[in-house]
């Protein structure tokens, strides 16, 4: 029985409760005549609560400032940018837009540039041989010997070496190619220098060749018939100016470039001939990667 009438007497107060919600409910109600003609009259009630409720006419100076140059300081109270007297009211959308374009820049150029610089990247893993970007050429793989004791078990055909092109594609095998490769950047670059810009070309004479050494009858099998010799007539530079060993070799600049060559590819190379060694090299330099357990045989 008590339980029924508090059930009763809460049931009471909820239903008085919602006969009063019309005054807080939230829909429209008829808005009083006066409140909207008192709407706006300072810059507080603009900015206010009210406004925040719903639109308030925009006052007329504003309208008037966006549309032509102020004649004055202005505060816009939407937009709180102050802004110095006869500049148009677009400078500063303009402005914006440039500066974010500006602000791209930077990180849409290096973007164009990495874009060549990857292009050119894939471009020499095409034509890279030996695992080396710096060694371009082509796969040749197992190059069989006419005879007994010539060959190569795995040749590449060598177009280019750290950028300096060869006179003729030449086979070898990797060892070689990275052997020439070390020897002209360690050696042959430092030594010409600047001379003439540098060096263009290697001016190859013989490379793979399944013969005896010197082609004399009964001589053992030469490197040139294993794919680890050279033989470098001399050197075009990047001006047109040519160095060679049958022409330079007995003095000046050029002379003196040549014999810095010869000295430093004894070592790297385990054969080192030039113009000193016999008849059969007044006109070329024979590199080859034979190893000797003597050590590296150089004249
Ligand atoms: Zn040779």
């Amino acid at each position: 029985m008590m339980r029924a009438a508090i059930l009763l007497a809460l049931m009471a107060a909820t239903s008085a409760a919602l006969a009063a919600a019309p005054d807080t409910s939230l829909r429209p109600v008829a808005r009083p005549a006066d409140m909207a003609a008192a709407a706006p009259q300072s810059e507080w009630q603009a900015r206010g609560l009210r406004t925040s409720i719903r639109p308030v006419a925009r006052p007329q100076n504003l309208v008037t400032v966006r549309a032509r140059p102020a004649p004055v300081q202005t505060v816009s109270p939407t937009r709180q940018i102050v802004r110095p007297a006869g500049e148009p009211a677009t400078r500063v959308e303009q402005n914006s837009g440039g500066g974010v374009m500006a602000a791209l820049r930077p990180l849409l150029r290096p973007l164009g540039i990495n874009r060549k610089a990857d292009a050119r990247k894939r471009q020499l893993l095409r034509g890279a041989v030996c695992g080396d970007p710096a060694i371009q050429g082509e796969q040749v793989g197992r190059v069989p010997g006419r005879i007994a004791g010539c060959g190569i078990e795995d040749a590449v055909k060598v177009r280019s070496i750290d950028g300096v092109s060869l006179s003729q594609h030449a086979l070898m095998d990797c060892q070689t190619a990275r052997t020439i490769k070390s020897w002209m950047q360690r050696d042959m670059a430092p030594a010409v220098g600047n001379y003439g810009g540098g060096v263009a070309q290697l001016r190859v004479a013989a490379h793979y060749a399944c013969r005896t050494r010197n082609n004399q009858r009964g001589a053992k099998i030469s490197e040139h018939g294993k794919g680890h010799a050279i033989d470098i007539t001399g050197f075009t530079l990047r001006d047109g100016k040519t160095i060679t060993v049958l022409n330079d070799w007995g003095g000046g600049k050029k002379g003196a470039i040549l014999r810095k060559m010869h000295r430093t590819a004894c070592g790297p190379f385990g054969t080192v001939l030039g113009p000193e060694s016999d008849r059969f090299h007044q006109d070329h330099f024979h590199f080859d990667t034979a190893r000797y357990r003597s050590g590296s045989y150089c004249r």
